[in-house]
């Protein structure tokens, strides 16, 4: 595999290295997976039903233009995402692509040490600082760093 310079960071890198454990963005496991749906009610009623997931709260989130829950399943999650309007980011995903698999996140510990790294490693980030979200304490990586998938980063309490 070849890096791009910009990913090595600081130091001396040779192939076959591998990075210093500072300087990378480990993960602690897939904290969820968020799936863009038009109605949120219609689709966790079919997992619970179908998949027999527990209850969750669906919870409105005016400023990310999104009505969500978290289903919890084992350690990871399903979130699901509902747009309140067709201008919101869901919203216009559903538009462009139809329902389905919107972004995948990774729980992390110290999330502003993981974004530091991440700037390092030439990552393009959307948000630049972490925010408070459904999940915990978040922020997202641009997909065209991603191979095309919207990723989150998580931190929480859960480990
Ligand atoms: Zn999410």
């Amino acid at each position: 595999m070849i890096y791009p310079s910009s990913c090595v960071g600081e130091g001396t890198w040779h192939q076959g290295d591998r990075f210093n454990v500072s300087e990378v963005c480990n993960f602690n496991h897939f904290d969820h997976v968020g799936v863009a749906v038009k109605d949120i009610e219609a689709a966790l009623a079919f997992f619970r039903k179908v998949f027999d997931v527990p209850d969750a709260e669906v919870v409105l989130m005016e400023d990310q233009g999104v009505r969500a829950c978290l289903v919890e399943v084992g350690q990871t999650r399903l979130e699901l995402l509902e747009p309140t309007g067709p201008e919101s980011g869901v919203g216009r995903f559903i538009e462009r692509r139809g329902e389905g698999l919107h972004h995948l996140a990774l729980n992390v510990t110290d999330i502003s040490g993981k974004l530091q790294v991440l700037k390092t490693l030439g990552v393009d980030l959307i948000d630049q600082s972490p925010r408070e979200g459904l999940s915990g304490t978040i922020a997202f990586i641009h997909p065209r760093s991603m191979f095309g998938v919207l990723t989150e980063l998580v931190e929480n309490d859960s480990k």
